[in-house]
Formats: C-alpha cells, sequence, structure tokens
C-alpha cells in the first residue's frame, strides 16, 4: 500500500491579485455545476487509487476554498472517504484567506472535519498588502489566526511573500517576528515572483 495525500482545487476567488499565476476565477456562479464536476473527477482518480494507495492528507487549495459553504466542504471530504482509503488521523488542511472567515464558519469547517488551516497572510505590513492587492490588512490577518485558535484548530499554517519591492532585510524580519508571536505551527515563505500573464508582469 502506497503513503500518498490529495489535493482538491478550489477555483473561486473574491478578486484578481495582481501577481497571480493560479487557476483562479471570480464568480459565484459555476459553484454548482463544479462539485457536481468535482464528483465526477474524484469517481475517475478513485478507480485508479482506490486499491493500492492509502491517503494520509487533503488539502483544499485555490483559488479560496474558505469562501466556499463549510457543508460543500463537508460533502466532499465524506464522499473522499467512502472512495479512496484515507488514515484515520489523516490531516485535512483547508486553504484559507485572511477576511473570508469568522470563528463561527472556522467551527463549521471543523465540523466538515478540517483540523488544519493554511492563511495566506503574505505579509502584516499594510503597504506590502496594498501593493499586492490583498483584501485583508494586517490586523484581520492576526484576527483569522486567533479566530482560528479559539475555534480549537491547533494546526496553523500562514505564508508569508517576500521580496516585495521596497521590502527592506528589518521589514522582512518584522514580519517573522510578528509571525512567531501568534499561534501558528508552521511558516511557508515564498518569494514574490514575476510570473507571465499576472497583472504585475
Ligand atoms: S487569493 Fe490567492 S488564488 Fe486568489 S487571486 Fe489572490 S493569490 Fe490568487
Amino acid at each position: 500500500m502506497k503513503q500518498s495525500a490529495l489535493y482538491i482545487h478550489i477555483p473561486f476567488c473574491d478578486h484578481k491579485c495582481i501577481y497571480c499565476d493560479f487557476y483562479s476565477i471570480i464568480t459565484s456562479d459555476n459553484i454548482r455545476p463544479f462539485f457536481t464536476s468535482l464528483k465526477k473527477e474524484i469517481d475517475f482518480y478513485s478507480e485508479k487509487f482506490k486499491y493500492d494507495h492509502h491517503f494520509t492528507s487533503i488539502f483544499f487549495g485555490g483559488g479560496t476554498p474558505s469562501l466556499m459553504c463549510p457543508d460543500d466542504i463537508k460533502d466532499i471530504v465524506s464522499y473522499l472517504k467512502e472512495k479512496f482509503i484515507i488514515g484515520e488521523n489523516a490531516e485535512i488542511t483547508l486553504e484559507t484567506n485572511p477576511g473570508t472567515v469568522t470563528e463561527e464558519k472556522l467551527n463549521h469547517f471543523i465540523e466538515a472535519g478540517i483540523n488544519r488551516i493554511s492563511i495566506g497572510i503574505q505579509s502584516f505590513d499594510d503597504n506590502d498588502l496594498k501593493f499586492l492587492t490583498r483584501i485583508h490588512d494586517k490586523q484581520t490577518a492576526i484576527n483569522t489566526v486567533l479566530s482560528a485558535g479559539k475555534a480549537g484548530l491547533n494546526n496553523i499554517n500562514i505564508d508569508l511573500i517576500f521580496n516585495i519591492p521596497g521590502q527592506s532585510k528589518e521589514k522582512w524580519l518584522k514580519n517573522l517576528s510578528e509571525a512567531v508571536q501568534l499561534p501558528v505551527t508552521h511558516i511557508s515563505a515564498y518569494s514574490l515572483i514575476l510570473e507571465r500573464g499576472t497583472i504585475l508582469k
């Protein structure tokens, strides 16, 4: 039995950030047909991998999966458990953007089976966040981490971006210092890259 992980891409976003080259769309019209098609894709891959793969991790990435209704995520988690061999203690992560969840909504995601969140903070500097055209500010980012902790999530990743124009070494170190004061268990740091086809490029 091979150990493996499942990645589910939820492509919906509130708006398009200037540096983003992920597949994401700004619409709420296609959500229902998307979930129907997602189940068909799960059926397809289940036939290939249900016998010899043991999945220890499920990651809902995007896009902004936290914009979804927790019941839809619950439905997909249950469907995956029906169609694949998923470990009892599998890590189930939801990518989350600050400002898209309340403590109450996070509680519903936990009920849906989510036991880890990955929060796209990118920076604790409001000028950096404006430059990146993110929808949140520093305080919203901090509040989202604290709400996740209060909701009972104790496995919290945050994403940070470095190499932002005008970001000095001191500003980057300040970002890291803000991050380690929060109840996070993991920090993913990425360099800003000029990707073909983005607004920034
Ligand atoms: S929120 Fe994330 S996926 Fe959506 S547009 Fe911004 S960077 Fe891209």
